[in-house]
């Protein structure tokens, strides 16, 4: 992929790139005025997305070698992860069955350590010489001795020793390009230096009265000391400037996209309406505190004349839907139209049912929009929308196509937000005038998180179930019981009770997965469950199919329904009381909650079996989680932690948080901070036009110019 080219103003000089005696570098320079930098070590950088020297200061190390992180070879144990310094005894080679291997002997004094290669061996060869310091950092493993295989490592000289020098040393992410090039640390380090030394005006973009504030040093010795500096604390001011400052302009983004927001006005929805209180009285069940505050929240943000734009977290089962019901109805009686979106089929028609048993009692038209219906039966819809005729309409994306139009739409409600793309959702919102808008999602994050990730929204908490749920019991199996599994499936469904199997399927091994679900329900209803009922479901069939087999296993005419993660959002059927999940362990702890959500829908006692095919600790830690909580927070947590941001939210949606040094999982202070500031400022200064934020609004202009979209910066 091309790397796009950055808006930087470009200063070539009079004479042409080389820098002339006396002259100084100037942060926006092209790298090739750096001494070292020639025409082909420039393509080298240009190829990384680097260009000005700015962008090299901003190349940052991707770890630190100080004189504590280093483990000494007496001390290592199998299995971790370690840094080691010491020097080069002996080496050679050695042949073995599968050709050539490679193996040089380190001693520190204390231990030796063997490193080992099994490829590369003519060029790995070349590296090394008796007496030579290396640091190395790999993994630890036994056999006869300490051994660490294909470790990282480098040779360093003696002004590099960080135990000699009590320097930190930086370790520079190593791409292929830089290595095909020759570009190794040392040569990193000295470019680096070259321009440290050299360069002049520095331009610190952050308000001087936010680095007081925070305690933050300047940018100029920030990017010094994140390369260089001699003790752990500098380096830790550096760091914590530098994840400042990504912190913060995106919070100012978040900031700005909020107040765009505000500048729009919508109708407000003041009213309770006709149609609330008749419903909200004739439930079935009591409304949970909780549930009670965010309708009352969500009101007093319809009551403002600019759009609401709120985000609701409920874990499942906590009840979402029956709050969206009632927001619904009460901005009918408002006057308005209402658009509910749903990421599947299947989910779209239960909320549709769900929604028709409480509007029956009022009289309020309703309609389900989904993808491939008959011309015959969407033209009405179409016209009914059109005309206002029809105030609530539920549907799948088949909701923002084109020809579809409202006359007033003034509420969308999107549920499970994250299925969606940003692109979906503001498409959505654009039928209407600025309306009202709810996301609801039952994957609750952290609040650090939240206001990272959903920053421009409010967000509001249903964080109590309902009183009649009892806890699911899980528990966690290896294949070898699934003999013990399978009887006790039948001895539920012989109290009459059912069971959801669940097989993985992702995009990646998509045919393969679907093949094993097909497989699995034909077993299964061949063998282990001959006598019973069992059903398929997969989102490669057609709809109508689909929906029959749902409509069956709703009315326990399916007993076993073997399904892939179709089933994973929303559905909702008491009578279900056992969700086994098979490869459990292909799975995020999230969608496993999610899953295991599916079922202990009513006061029915309720079972989630997790079968792992995959022994390994970590895997083993990660289901224990699930044995051990049903705190969709604690477990939203652990499965961030375990996985990272980026596979947590499915890199669709991470756009805007490629940071470079910032963590939003274990930053939670500094962003906290950094947002106050952010918004503060945008209180003060909505346009970045004050001369205080003159560099400030050209940096964050360079970076997030893509996201700009409907911001109005001048
Ligand atoms: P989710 O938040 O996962 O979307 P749902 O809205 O589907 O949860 O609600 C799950 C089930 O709980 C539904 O059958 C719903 O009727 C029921 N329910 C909702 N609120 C309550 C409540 N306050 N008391 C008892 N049951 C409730
Ligand atoms: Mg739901």
């Amino acid at each position: 992929m091309p790397v796009k080219q950055k808006m930087y103003i470009i200063h070539t000089g009079k004479n042409g790139n080389r820098l002339l005696k006396g002259q100084f570098l100037k942060f926006l320079d092209t790298i090739s005025k750096v001494k070292g930098v020639g025409p082909q070590r420039e393509k080298v950088f240009n190829i990384l997305g680097i260009y000005s020297l700015r962008d090299m200061l901003y190349y940052f190390p991707r770890r630190h070698l100080d004189r504590t992180n280093f483990t000494p070879i007496n001390k290592l144990k199998k299995g971790e992860l370690v840094n080691v310094i010491g020097n080069v005894q002996t080496y050679g080679q050695k042949s073995i069955r599968k050709g050539k291997m490679f193996q040089v002997l380190v001693s520190d004094g204390a231990g030796l350590l063997t490193l080992n290669w099994f490829n590369g061996v003519r060029f790995i060869k070349s590296l090394f010489k008796v007496g030579d310091r290396i640091v190395i950092h790999g993994k630890v493993e036994w056999y006869n001795g300490f051994t660490i295989t294909h470790p990282e490592f480098e040779t360093i000289l003696e002004e590099e020793d960080p135990i000699k020098t009590n320097n930190i040393v930086p370790i520079y992410p190593m791409t292929k390009e830089l290595k095909a090039a020759r570009i190794e640390q040392r040569i990193l380090r000295n470019i680096i230096k070259e321009i440290l030394n050299n360069i002049e005006d520095v331009d610190d973009f952050m308000p001087l009265k936010i680095l007081k504030t925070n305690n933050l040093i300047g940018l100029e010795k920030a990017l010094a000391l994140i390369h260089f500096s001699s003790s752990l604390y500098e380096l830790r001011q550096a760091k914590n400037r530098l994840k400042f400052d990504e912190h913060f302009l995106l919070q100012l983004l978040l900031a700005l996209k909020k107040q765009s927001i505000r500048n729009s006005v919508t109708k407000r929805l003041i009213d309770i309406g006709p149609y609330f209180r008749p419903i909200a009285q004739t439930l079935d069940f009591e409304l949970t505190n909780a549930q009670k505050n965010v309708i009352q929240e969500i009101h007093l943000d319809m009551k403002r004349d600019f759009p609401m734009n709120r985000l609701i977290q409920g874990d499942v089962g906590s009840g979402k839907t029956i709050v969206a019901v009632l927001i619904s109805v009460l901005s009918v009686g408002n006057g308005v139209q209402v658009a509910i979106m749903a990421p599947t089929e299947i989910l779209a028609r239960q909320h549709y049912l769900s929604f028709r048993e409480q509007l029956d009692k009022v009289n309020i038209a309703c309609s389900l929009l989904i993808g491939k219906m008959k011309k015959k039966d969407r033209d009405p819809i179409l016209g009914g929308l059109k005309k206002g005729k029809i105030p609530i309409v539920i549907g799948t994306h088949a909701l923002i196509q084109d020809d579809i139009l409202f006359k007033k739409l003034g509420l969308i409600i999107i549920d499970e937000q994250h299925r969606f793309g940003v692109d979906q959702r503001s498409a959505l919102f654009a039928k209407g005038n600025n309306p009202h808008s709810i996301s609801m999602t039952a994957t609750p994050i952290p609040r650090t998180l939240a206001i990272t990730y959903h920053g421009d929204m409010d967000i509001s908490i249903i964080d109590e179930l309902p009183k009649n749920r009892t806890p699911i019991i899980t528990k966690v199996v290896k294949p070898n019981r699934m003999d013990r599994v399978y009887k006790f499936i039948r001895s539920e469904v012989d109290k009459g009770r059912q069971c959801i199997i669940v097989y993985p399927l992702v995009e990646q091994s998509e045919k393969l997965d679907l093949a094993a679900a097909v497989e699995a329900h034909s077993e299964l209803s061949s063998i282990q469950f001959s006598k019973l009922n069992v059903g398929l479901i997969h989102g490669k069939m057609k709809s109508e199919k689909k929906d029959t087999i749902i409509k069956e296993f709703e009315c326990n005419r399916i007993n076993i329904l073997v399904s892939t993660t179709v089933i994973e959002v929303g559905i909702d059927i008491p009578n279900a009381t056992v969700m086994l999940v098979e490869h459990a362990e292909r799975f995020g702890l999230t969608q496993l909650h999610q899953l295991r959500g599916r079922v202990g829908r009513s006061s029915k006692k309720s079972y989630c079996i997790l079968v792992s095919r995959n022994f390994s600790d970590i895997s083993k830690k990660r289901l224990s989680i699930m044995e051990e909580t049903h705190d969709g927070f604690i477990i939203a947590d652990e499965d961030l932690r375990l996985r990272g941001p980026g596979e947590f939210f499915g890199l669709r949606q991470s756009g805007f948080l490629k940071y470079k040094i910032a963590n939003m999982v274990t930053d939670g202070k500094i962003i906290k901070s950094a947002r106050k500031e952010a918004f503060q400022l945008i209180d003060n200064d909505n346009q970045l036009i004050d001369k205080k934020n003159y560099f400030l609004k050209q940096v964050f202009v360079d970076q997030f110019a893509e996201f700009l979209e409907n911001i109005n910066l001048s």
